[in-house]
């Protein structure tokens, strides 16, 4: 198992590029204050490609967001992004990078994520009202296939997904058999990203594990429907999700750095019984058995 450099930066702490080596797979990992605008966000740098994980919402971290990718993107090619879900304190400054026109970016999202995007399910999912945002209809670059729909239950379906450059492949890896949830594999270049459907939180919720580093957005704040948002949050979703993600992380060895949506990073131990709590919480309101 190759090991991911972890770099970490607060807000406004300048990039050391030193340090970065040039051959390996480097995570940076933006986080800043706890904030209902913002969210954590992820820089997925390998030598060929780069990958961002939820661009959060404050203009600072765009910014920042932008100065990052203005020191590696030695090819100019597309920096894909990627959202753990559609809540705009995670997806708001995928709207600000559209703006600067020196970096090209190519969306992807699940097929429910782009329908909330696209107005086709209701926009308060996205919970605009609440952070007094606005962001205008979307279609994003490229849209996963609902992986239910594949054909063949086998393990391995590899399908090319609309991108000219055979860049981008998703695969049918497995269906965690206990708790019926799906995880695929999403190859970007040379960066391998593993999908786990957690939806609850909201419909199109996601985690992603690249290597030893595993990034949950707000799954680990599910059980509160208040911050959470009244619409788009599934009780029933939300069992099945919280139980998969604390199977896959007993199941997970390799696993040594959760990255929640918001909040510092925490190690496998301490998710694990963060985890452990929501299902005690969820158990008290009988919403689990
Ligand atoms: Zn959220």
């Amino acid at each position: 198992m190759k090991m991911v450099e972890i770099n970490l930066h607060k807000e406004h702490l300048f990039l050391q590029t030193e340090d970065i080596d040039e051959e390996s797979i480097t995570c940076f990992i933006l986080t800043g204050r706890v904030n209902i605008i913002n969210s954590n966000c992820v820089i997925i740098k390998s030598p060929e490609q780069i990958v961002i994980i939820d661009p959060g919402g404050l203009q600072s971290q765009a910014e920042y967001i932008e100065e990052i990718i203005g020191h590696y993107n030695y090819n100019n090619s597309p920096v894909y992004v990627l959202l753990t879900h559609c809540h705009i304190d995670h997806s708001y400054n995928l709207f600000r990078l559209f703006q600067q026109k020196k970096i090209k970016f190519k969306t992807i999202m699940n097929q429910v994520c782009a329908d909330i995007f696209a107005v086709v399910i209701n926009r308060n999912v996205l919970l605009e009202d609440f952070l007094d945002f606005k962001i205008p209809s979307y279609i994003p670059d490229i849209i996963l296939p609902d992986i239910s729909e594949i054909s063949g239950s086998g393990l391995n379906v590899e399908i090319d997904i609309c991108c000219s450059n055979n860049q981008l492949i998703y695969k049918k890896t497995s269906v965690l058999k206990e708790i019926e949830i799906s995880s695929y594999q999403l190859i970007v270049g040379d960066i391998v990203i593993e999908c786990l459907s957690t939806p609850g939180h909201s419909p199109d919720s996601t985690c992603f594990r690249v290597e030893n580093v595993l990034i949950t957005g707000d799954i680990l704040f599910a059980a509160n429907m208040g911050i959470a948002g009244t619409i788009g949050w599934s009780l029933k979703d939300l069992k099945h999700s919280v139980w998969a993600l604390f199977n896959y992380l007993l199941q997970e060895e390799f696993i040594d750095a959760i990255v929640s949506g918001h909040g510092p990073i925490i190690n496998k131990t301490q998710a694990l019984s963060i985890i452990e709590k929501k299902i005690s919480y969820l158990k008290i309101l009988k919403i689990l058995n």
